[in-house]
């Protein structure tokens, strides 16, 4: 993880990687880029788009709680990290199901989105308590793993 990775990231979200990042901390970071957010009827979960130089993160209005937070921080990371400098219309879209592996900025997204909704701190805290039986939550801590092992944070 590059030094200047975490500057960008910390930009927008000062907490990064130190406690969950929520709906709010979302919104104010969006607010603070000017980002547009919206919620639409999409067949995909979302996507990020710049369009005459403003960014806009569109959201499937099907998704709901974690799985929206993390659809739109993984959106989020695409603005910061993604768009060409110098582009004023850029797309990147989100598959539903196969988000295409292959693509690293695809891979670093969901990464992104998974650090922010489960810090390292988090996992450490849940390690010494017996495991959650909530699904989506033992899903994430898994996930959160999987990424500190590729990544290193
Ligand atoms: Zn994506």
């Amino acid at each position: 993880m590059k030094k200047n990775t975490i500057k960008r990231i910390k930009e927008a979200f000062p907490h990064f990687n130190e406690r969950p990042i929520t709906e709010n901390d979302f919104w104010r970071a969006s607010k603070k880029f000017k980002i547009v957010v919206r919620r639409l009827p999409l067949e995909i979960d979302g996507y990020y788009e710049r369009y005459k130089g403003r960014n806009y993160i569109l959201l499937s209005e099907r998704l709901t709680g974690r799985k929206w937070l993390h659809t739109a921080l993984h959106e989020f990371c695409h603005f910061l990290f993604d768009v060409p400098i110098g582009k004023t219309n850029y797309v990147l879209y989100r598959k539903r199901s196969d988000i295409d592996r292959d693509d690293p900025r695809e891979r670093w997204a969901d990464a992104f989105a998974t650090i922010c909704l489960m810090p390292f701190p988090e996992i450490i805290r849940l390690s010494k308590e017996p495991p959650p039986e909530d699904q989506d939550t033992l899903r994430l801590c898994l996930d959160r793993l999987t990424v500190k092992s590729h990544y290193g944070i």
